[in-house]
Order: C-alpha cells, then structure tokens, then sequence
C-alpha cells in the first residue's frame, strides 16, 4: 500500500494516521478495537471469504457483482453470510463515508468464525464480518507506462477440482509461493499454470494475449478466479468491436503473443512487456492494451484521464 488521497493512514504501513474506522459485524469501530479471536477459522484455517473492491471518486466500483460474488463463494462452502444482500451494500457505504475514502479500496471478509481447534465448520458461531476502507497502489505508475515483468510460477495452480477456482477464499497459499517465486526472480508477478500445462491466472490477477488482433483469455474452468475487472475488459472491448475469445493458452502462446496483460480489481489494467526473460511484441504495452486501460480508466472514473 502507498500513500493516496485519504486522510486514515498507519505508521506501521509507512506513513500518518489518524487511525480508521473499521467495520465488524455490525458496527463501526476503531481500529484500535477492531479485533478478531485467534480461535477464528478464517484464521486456524484460511475458511472464509472475501472481497476487494475499488472506490473512484467516492463510488464503489461494481458493488453488486462483488457483493454477489462474495455470496457465491460463501455458498460453494457452506458458509452462511452472517448479513444480508442490502445490509452488507449499506455496511460497505457506511465505511467508505466514514474512512473519507474518495480513491481506495476497500476489503471485505466474511470468516467462519469462533469455533474449536478442530476443523469441523458447524461447530463454529457466526460468521464474523469486517469491512476496511483505505488507500492502495498496488504497482508503482511506471509499470503502467513501460509494462512489466513476470515469470512462470513452477507451483502449479489449484486443482480446480481440489477448490472451485470461482470461490474467493482466504486459503491464498497457493498464490502466495507463486508470489515468493516472482519476487525471488526480482519481478512483480508470477504466472500460474494448472495441472495440465495450461494458463491459469496471475497471483492476484487474470491474464490477457492479444495475437493478431485478437484478445485471448483462459477459460474460468482452467483455473482462474472469475474476475470482475476481466469481465469489465471483456464487456469493454466487446464495445469497441474487438475480438474476445476464451480459450487454453498455453507457455508458448505467451512466449510469441503480440500483447500481454493482466486484470484485477487493484491492479487494473496492466501490460506485460517480459516473460520468461521473452520479450512480449516491441517490448512496451501495445496498442489494445493501452486501449483498454483508457477505456477502463473513463468507464471506472466517469471521466477521460
Ligand atoms: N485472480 C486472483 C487470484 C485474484 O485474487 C484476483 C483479485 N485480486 C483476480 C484474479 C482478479 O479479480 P478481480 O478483477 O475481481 O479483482
């Protein structure tokens, strides 16, 4: 996280506070209070869910398809949302307002809650929910301008069969060791591919081509979370009466693609320029790509940059 335009910011993240106001269960309280029990499954266990959604200009971006999501997830575990639809919307407004979020983000988490040592699900209470309003960068600008690097995670993706890929789940472990392997080559992310070879997604993203004109995308089922900024870019470029097709990409594609980029609610619209020390077209974001990226920025903002 860097610095950003609200006032609500924490020394142990780098910069001033003045502290923020923090959603739990059914209340704002402060930060300080704002405290979970450590015989919380979401926490013994990664057995939870979440949610990270962009605020621009002081409007949550897609609320409803994220709100929807979140009870997707919760429903493909069992886990029933302590909250309903309209409670959990308004409980996201009011933290935003509270926390003077104009340009942010903000996560929302749904536990299984305060249970026993054992994994067993149903012997936990209610779900515990919290919801934090605050800045976040997720890639210094410069990678925006001149596209970044990435690798081929050798951890392989989670079996979709082993957990539904479509469930935003706190278990991120997977991810994580791709993550490490990324900022162990000295590049920001890493590529997954599933058990059979195919691309899957990003750590924290989804992943794009463009060859010949045409955009590619991995099919949900190979592996990849269902991305709200990935149907956003697909609805996008749809508007603009360029091809979008999903299909099984696969190392080589990436290697001798055109374009390269990757979606997320943080990372937004991004260019990949290297992979696997390849470079991806004449080594800049190319033209779809940077298409993309204004068209996501005017439909997200409501306004041309
Ligand atoms: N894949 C993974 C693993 C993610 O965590 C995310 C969200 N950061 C995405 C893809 C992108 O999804 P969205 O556009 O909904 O943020």
């Amino acid at each position: 996280m860097c610095v950003g335009q609200n006032k609500h910011t924490r020394h142990s993240r780098g910069y001033e506070t003045m502290g923020l106001k923090i959603w739990l269960d059914d209340k704002l309280v402060d930060e300080a209070d704002a405290k979970i029990s450590v015989f919380d499954h979401g926490l013994l266990y990664g057995d939870g869910v979440f949610e990270g959604i962009r605020v621009y200009n002081g409007k949550i971006f897609e609320l409803e398809a994220h709100i929807d999501r979140l009870y997707r997830s919760a429903k493909a575990i069992r886990l029933a949302v302590p909250m309903s639809k309209d409670k959990l919307i308004s409980s996201v407004k009011e933290t935003v307002r509270a926390n003077d979020v104009i340009g942010g983000y903000v996560r929302l988490v749904v536990t299984r809650g305060v249970g026993t040592l054992g994994l067993n699900p149903f012997a936990c209470e209610n779900g515990a929910v919290f919801i934090i309003a605050d800045n976040i960068q997720l890639y210094p600008e410069e990678f925006y301008e001149n596209g970044m690097k990435a690798i081929s995670a050798t951890t392989v993706r989670n079996h979709p069969l082993a957990l539904p890929p479509q469930v935003k789940s706190l278990n991120y472990l997977n991810n994580i060791l791709a993550k490490i392997e990324a900022l162990d080559s000295n590049v920001a992310e890493a590529i997954m591919y599933n058990h059979e070879g195919y691309v899957a997604e990003a750590t924290g993203d989804n992943v794009f081509i463009v060859t010949d004109g045409v955009i590619y995308t991995p099919p949900v089922e190979t592996g990849a979370l269902d991305g709200i900024t990935r149907a956003v870019v697909i609805r996008l470029a749809s508007q603009e009466k360029l091809q979008v097709m999903e299909r099984n990409l696969t190392r080589f594609d990436l290697y001798v693609c055109d374009e390269f980029f990757l979606t997320g609610t943080a990372a937004e619209v991004i260019g990949v320029v290297e992979i696997d020390g390849r470079v991806v077209g004449d080594g800049k974001p190319g033209p779809i790509t940077r298409l993309l990226r204004k068209k996501f920025y005017s439909y997200a903002h409501g306004k041309e940059k």
